[in-house]
């Protein structure tokens, strides 16, 4: 087989058969017919674009998307090892899979992502329906690995890294909207006790900044993309061995005429520099929105996380970013219940929501990774304190979140509209603000198709989850006006 890191350079034929009509790919000595492909991605929005490369690259195949899975020829599971709960679904929906294979023998399934990473051989010995496993270095090979497994290579696992040395990939966006995930890095070298990510994702690798600014040029140019959410791992430690930098990067961004928004994510508080926090008052493209997951506020449980930082250093870095840009609205990531965790330091994180005044938090529950430094910790903390805390917890940060968001009644907010919504049986649209808040609004006329338009909304009600308003301007998909 091929190079796994890289997609194999063969390439695929396409003729229309004249007895049906339909276009059919050659590849090989194998006839791709029109089929259909089911897939379900679990896990963090790395998964999420890595899931829509592999779309991509199926279509070169004659795949396209179905919904049902009832319809699919091929179904693919994208995993995540992070989550308690994703890991369970995973291995739940897999388990009932093997319904769908008694129905269709020619039915191909493959794992991929995280879980397949470190465990795909157990998997594919274990899931007598599974035909293969693909860890998360070789995504841009799975037409060699569905070739395989339709030339009658019987089940097998990949997992190798891709050792090449640059990481070059060009973006593949199979959707229509104006959003796209810009992977600018890979990897990540920081070994947070708790974490399986450098285990199932190695060691960090960056893009060259000048191959990802030619890449967001393309996708502004050819796919009508305004919204670019650089991703990675830790996106601050991005280019660091090509002596290159996230703020560099930013700053090129912003010159792209046509673009209108740049986001990143995810970002590790150590690697914030103070070059980073001045571009966040310079880039006027630059979201005024900034996920920092500091974890929690307990300086001895960061220790034990080994998240290099402390509470002081964190809430340092908020005071410096709002000076730097005063609008700017800050998110972030708690993990309750770490190891021994005690009340006193629980307390410690209460404080640190109190400091630094978040707009929003995803909250977990700490279950142990195998494989990960604190999965060997003893641990006496019972899980239901873990829960109580937990609860108690986002209680606490909603009360923070309403007195915060209080005062945007009555603001005008630009919105890029995503979708629609039903609140209370009513039909509205919804989108995110540049600080990434959900708004609501109902439609002027009831006909109108919102999506990807850009409108200002004037908030009538703020929650702590969301706003609701009324729209007073509808400038439609382009804020140029065209
Ligand atoms: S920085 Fe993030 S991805 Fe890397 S080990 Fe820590 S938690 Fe995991």
């Amino acid at each position: 087989m091929a190079g796994l890191g890289q997609r194999r350079q063969t390439g695929e034929v396409a003729y229309v058969d004249e007895a049906t009509g339909e276009k059919v790919v050659k590849l090989g000595g194998l006839e791709f017919p029109p089929r259909k492909v089911w897939m379900k991605t679990f896990g963090c929005q790395m998964n999420y674009h890595d899931s829509e490369r592999i779309l991509s690259h199926l279509k070169d195949l004659n795949f396209s998307k179905t919904d049902e899975k009832e319809n699919a020829d091929l179904i693919l599971f994208n995993t995540c090892a992070i989550r308690d709960l994703a890991n369970t679904k995973f291995y739940s929906q897999l388990g009932e899979i093997k319904h769908n294979k008694k129905k269709n023998e020619k039915l191909v399934v493959g794992v991929g992502g995280c879980v397949a990473q470190t465990e795909g051989k157990t998997l594919v010995k274990k899931y007598k329906h599974l035909d293969f496993a693909f860890g998360t270095d070789v995504i841009d090979s799975i037409n060699d690995l569905v070739y395989r497994s339709y030339a009658g290579d019987g089940k097998f696992s990949v997992n190798a890294w891709d050792r090449s040395a640059d990481f070059s990939i060009q973006t593949k966006i199979t959707h229509g909207s104006p959003q796209a995930f810009v992977n600018i890095i890979k990897g990540c070298n920081k070994y947070c006790s708790y974490c399986i990510v450098p285990y199932t994702r190695g060691k960090e690798r960056s893009r060259k900044c000048a191959e990802v600014v030619e890449d967001v040029k393309k996708l502004v140019k050819h796919q009508g993309i305004q919204e670019v959410t650089l991703l990675g791992q830790n996106v601050n430690s991005y280019g660091k061995e090509n002596n290159e930098s996230l703020s560099q990067l930013i700053m090129e961004l912003d010159k792209i005429e046509g673009l209108e928004l740049i986001r990143y994510t995810t970002s590790h508080p150590y690697d914030v520099s103070d070059e980073l926090i001045e571009v966040h008052g310079k880039a006027k493209k630059l979201s005024k929105h900034l996920h920092l997951p500091v974890q929690s506020g307990s300086k001895s449980v960061l220790e034990r996380m080994l998240r290099e930082y402390t509470p002081e250093h964190f809430l340092g870095l908020c005071r410096k970013l709002r000076k730097a840009q005063p609008e700017i609205v800050l998110s972030t990531d708690i993990i309750v219940g770490f190891p021994n965790e005690t009340e006193e330091e629980f307390q410690d994180t209460l404080k640190l929501l109190d400091e630094a005044q978040f707009d929003f938090i995803y909250s977990y529950v700490y279950s142990p990774r195998k494989g990960t430094k604190s999965a060997k910790m003893a641990d006496t903390l019972p899980d239901d304190v873990r829960g109580e805390r937990l609860r108690y917890l986002q209680k606490y940060q909603l009360g923070i979140q309403e007195k915060l968001r209080a005062p945007l009644k009555g603001q005008i907010m630009r919105v890029l509209v995503d979708g629609q919504s039903h609140q209370k049986g009513i039909q509205k649209w919804k989108g995110r603000t540049n600080c990434n808040r959900i708004v609501h609004f109902s439609p002027d006329k009831l006909e109108k198709n919102y999506l990807w338009h850009w409108v200002d909304v004037e908030i009538t009600r703020a929650t702590s989850l969301s706003c609701v308003g009324d729209i007073v301007q509808d400038y439609g998909r382009r804020l140029g006006g065209e």
